[in-house]
């Protein structure tokens, strides 16, 4: 059973599907891994730390032989000449994003896997790179914010008079809004945050922030299926978009966080809105690549409107390096070790997750979200 490595290609990309850590734990499962070279730079991972794990440091064709290629990002079919018959493909596909590259891997035989539809169940928690990266993502959004911002988050009583303390709106309280929230408490903000789930007011309020909800329409009832949220209705959208409007213009800093799976993100702040708020305040939409939830953000870009800067970086966990490889090659670890079967020496899917994850086999595309 040999693991491989690829030195990620897409721009922007920091990260690496493995450490030197993860290397070690497939080596104790029998496993060989073969990185290519320069995979771990970006990332403070250096060829010789990968080699001291016991690696098998390659300059091309790393795929070669191999029964398991780990990337962060699909790799591109050219790099996967002469993998083993039927070899998986583990990393995060962009399925609705990439799809001609999910059919060249249906065409070459192999197995994709993507490990972002990896099912929200408790035995998988450990192996869900969503939650690892957007947990990241929250806290670099907030940093970033209030680097471009041009004055101070906490509140100060100096000599020189008071610094009045920051105020920051979450919008989206999942995983990367949560890590949002607390970071900019820490850093002395005070915090409002809202999202259409009513589960997540109790979490708000647990972290010292503001809730801002909706009321006159319901919103989706405790946690959502699956913690997710769904479209909401027209009455409940310009319900949010009047609350938006009354609570945005008195806000410094916003981080936008909202995301339906399998659609295009909400969109909840309008350039209207942005109009209202103060020349100087930064608004970070991490669902820019989902089409973002604010009017006018650009991926990768830093623009401004009416005096506000919108940030909307596309990959923000990558800003994060190391410690997003370091989770996310765990996540990829957990996955593969959870299901290793030791007669076998290779991994063996149940049907649950493999048939939540598996987007091609046998040649074709069989997951059910990209038939039809
Ligand atoms: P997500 O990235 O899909 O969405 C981010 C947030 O945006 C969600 O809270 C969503 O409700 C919110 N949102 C969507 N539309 C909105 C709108 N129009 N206005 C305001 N907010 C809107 O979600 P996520 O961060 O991946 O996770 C959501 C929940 O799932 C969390 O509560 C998390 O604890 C739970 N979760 C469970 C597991 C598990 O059990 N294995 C794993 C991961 C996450």
């Amino acid at each position: 059973m040999t693991i491989a490595v690829l030195r990620e290609r897409a721009i922007g990309e920091t990260r690496v599907a493995a450490t030197p850590e993860t290397v070690r734990k497939f080596a104790a499962l029998g496993a060989g891994v073969v990185v290519e070279a320069g995979a771990g730079t970006a990332a403070g991972i250096a060829d010789a730390d990968f080699a001291a794990a016991g690696a098998t440091l390659v300059e091309s064709a790393a795929a070669a032989g191999a029964d398991i290629v780990l990337g962060v990002q699909g790799p591109d079919p050219a790099l996967l000449s002469g993998v083993a018959p039927g070899a998986w493909i583990v990393a995060g596909l962009d399925p609705f994003g990439q799809r001609p590259r999910i059919d060249d891997y249906a065409t070459l035989g192999l197995e994709a896997l993507a490990m972002e539809f990896m099912p929200r169940i408790t035995r998988a928690q450990s192996m869900d790179i969503l939650s690892s990266q957007a947990n990241l993502a929250g806290y670099k959004a907030v940093l970033v914010a209030a680097n471009l911002y041009g004055r101070a988050f906490p509140m100060m009583m100096t000599a020189a008079g008071t610094v009045t303390a920051a105020k920051a709106f979450i919008m989206g309280v999942g995983v990367a809004g949560l890590q949002a929230i607390a970071t900019a408490r820490r850093l002395g903000a005070q915090v409002s945050a809202t999202d259409v789930r009513s589960a997540t007011k109790e979490q708000i309020l647990s972290l010292g922030a503001k809730p801002i909800f909706v009321e006159a329409v319901a919103g989706i009832e405790g946690e959502g299926a699956g913690g997710y949220a769904t479209e909401m209705s027209p009455e409940y959208q310009t319900a949010q978009a009047e609350l938006v409007s009354s609570h945005i213009a008195k806000q410094d800093i916003v981080i936008t966080t909202a995301l339906i799976p399998g659609r295009a993100a909400p969109r909840l702040i309008s350039d209207a809105q942005i109009a209202t708020m103060r020349p100087g305040s930064v608004i970070y939409d991490l669902a820019v690549a989902q089409g973002g939830n604010v009017e006018g953000s650009v991926a990768d870009q830093v623009v401004e409107r009416h005096g506000v800067k919108i940030v909307g970086y596309a990959n923000t966990p990558a800003l994060l390096p190391a410690d997003a490889s370091a989770l996310f090659s765990r996540n990829l670890y957990n996955f593969l070790s959870a299901f290793w079967d030791k007669e076998q020496g290779r991994p063996v899917l149940d049907e649950e997750i493999g048939n939540a994850i598996r987007l091609t086999q046998g040649g074709q595309v069989v997951h059910e979200r990209l038939k039809g």
